[in-house]
């Protein structure tokens, strides 16, 4: 007999539609979008680092003041479904972006999983490589260029 898979509400539902509560709850906790960017001011061009924002606890890749992170850090963005489409440095592996672009929940996300853990062991998430910016010096922020991420 066929069993019927009920589905979930990332499935059911676009990003326009999710409660702030189901939104949050896609963030799957990887820290990347809290890495420093550096801009070229010739090109525009974006580079990635491996120095993560201040507020970034690197062993869980949580934000340690979520609630004030705008007060507190300036070009901490609030993603929404509307940048999601243009913020060219967000992850291809980030939740949203993959909804965004129809490509769903990959097994390691801990919705998915049912196991926060995973987006760790999957090597998707920050720990362990990311450095805090404060242990840098302004001057030598380029030596900590990172290639993008090529993983999906
Ligand atoms: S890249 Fe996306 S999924 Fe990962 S922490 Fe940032 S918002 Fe969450
Ligand atoms: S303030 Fe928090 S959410 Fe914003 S970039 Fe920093 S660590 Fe990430």
């Amino acid at each position: 007999m066929d069993q019927e898979i009920e589905k979930q509400f990332w499935e059911l539902k676009g990003l326009g539609e999710m409660t702030k509560a189901e939104w949050e709850a896609l963030c799957d906790g990887c820290g990347r979008c809290c890495l420093l960017k550096l801009e070229d001011e010739d090109t525009s061009e974006i580079y990635l680092t491996r120095l993560s924002c201040r507020l970034l606890e690197i062993g869980t890749c949580r934000c340690s003041d979520y609630e004030k992170r705008h007060e507190l850090v300036d070009d901490c963005l609030t993603i929404d479904q509307e940048k999601v489409k243009t913020l060219s440095w967000l992850p291809k592996t980030c939740a949203y972006r993959r909804l965004s672009e129809g490509r769903g929940l990959a097994w390691w996300h801990p919705l998915v999983s049912g196991d926060p853990k995973t987006v760790h062991q999957a090597g998707i998430s920050v720990r362990g490589w990311a450095r805090p910016e404060t242990t840098a010096r302004v001057e030598e922020l380029e030596r900590y260029i990172i290639d993008d991420f090529d993983d999906d």
